[in-house]
């Protein structure tokens, strides 16, 4: 096995990238965003930057702190230590979230903007195929770390191989949306770093994102998450509908009048896993097909780097690379 193709480049796709190319396989990973990271996302807006889907990272398991301490020592992670929260450890990308993930990808062959709308396997291995027509490089496999309800979309598609394993894991996965609010004031407001809203508000989260390390400290920049029910009864409202009724619980919240001189949306549909699988990951030795995400194991970043890397376990003893042609 040689060739690989990777389909989106969020943790999950960013780690199984790194196995791989460190076990000496082609890599390719296709994502249909601008940026790498998926949900580790960074917004930039008139000269301003905004953390709007993942807030910080947690490290519970030793190949998760190993991982943190090569993002730490490449300079792409810090501590952060916001005011209002308690001292446990959290992490941050620097000088944004989606740092990360560049230095996961190094050595592959990376496309963004390029959404795939299918694959399928004839003889000469897997192909895949985006609105413009079929790619012209095939693989020896082919590893989906989408959002499982995306990833359903996907395996819907594919009749040359049998994906009854996929289909019918996929609606297992259950996440729950979010709306996120990116807020700049001139003026830094009097309120601390963090607020844990109580639950069953409008609510769920709100952080000073300019608290972050490495971040420019003024103005005063903020992200604000609604709370899962509020987001899932009011996820068709436009972003324009959405940005007055979060402001407004914001200002409300931290008692503050002042009117903010950025005001964004941004409408997470599949934010947080509600349901996961309980599965590291799903793959087919004989297909070479394979399934990792967050939604196999849990809600967190390191959920998805942890199946990601069980995946790539099952890859590699799937068949290492090929040796190398001498020169070649
Ligand atoms: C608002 C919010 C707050 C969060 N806060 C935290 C937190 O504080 N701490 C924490 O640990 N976790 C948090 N999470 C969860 C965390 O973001 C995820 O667990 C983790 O990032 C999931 O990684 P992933 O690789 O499985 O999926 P994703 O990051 O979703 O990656 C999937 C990738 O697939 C791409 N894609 C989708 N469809 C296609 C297609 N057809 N073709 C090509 N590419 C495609 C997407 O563009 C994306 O880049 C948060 C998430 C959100 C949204």
């Amino acid at each position: 096995m040689r060739d690989i193709a990777v389909v989106g480049a969020g943790m999950a796709g960013c780690t199984l990238a790194r196995r791989l190319v460190d076990a000496g396989l082609n890599v390719q990973v296709f994502d249909k965003g601008r940026a790498a990271g998926g949900r580790m996302a960074t917004r930039r807006a008139d000269r301003l930057q905004f953390d709007h889907g993942v807030q910080y990272m947690t490290v519970r398991g030793e190949a998760m702190a190993a991982q943190l301490a090569d993002w730490r020592r490449a300079g792409v992670a810090a501590a952060w230590a916001p005011v209002g929260l308690d001292t446990s450890p959290r992490w941050v990308g620097v000088p944004g979230m989606n740092a990360i993930a560049p230095r996961m990808l190094w050595g592959a062959e990376v496309h963004m903007e390029t959404a795939i709308t299918g694959f399928g396997r004839d003889h000469l291995g897997w192909w895949l195929e985006t609105a413009q027509g079929r790619l012209p490089a095939c693989f020896d496999a082919v590893l989906v770390t989408l959002p499982a309800p995306q990833a359903a979309v996907l395996f819907g598609r594919c009749t040359d191989v049998d994906v009854a394993a996929f289909a019918d894991a996929m609606p297992c996965i259950r996440y729950a949306p979010c709306w996120a609010l990116m807020l700049s004031f001139d003026t830094r407001l009097d309120a601390a770093d963090c607020l844990r809203p109580a639950a069953g508000g409008v609510l769920g989260w709100a952080a000073r994102d300019s608290s972050k390390p490495q971040r420019d400290g003024a103005p005063d920049c903020w992200v604000i998450h609604a709370a899962p029910t509020w987001s899932q009864q009011h996820l068709e409202l436009t972003v324009e509908q959405i940005q007055p009724l979060l402001l407004e619980a914001f200002l409300s919240a931290v008692g503050a009048t002042t009117a903010p001189s950025l005001c964004r949306a941004h409408r997470w549909r599949f934010a947080r896993v509600v349901e996961a699988l309980g599965r590291e990951c799903v793959w087919d030795a004989d297909s070479k097909l394979g399934y990792a995400s967050d939604g196999c194991l849990g809600e967190r970043v390191e959920d998805a780097f942890d199946s990601a890397n069980a995946l790539a376990d099952r890859v590699l003893q799937g068949g290492g690379p090929a040796p190398k042609a001498e020169g070649g």
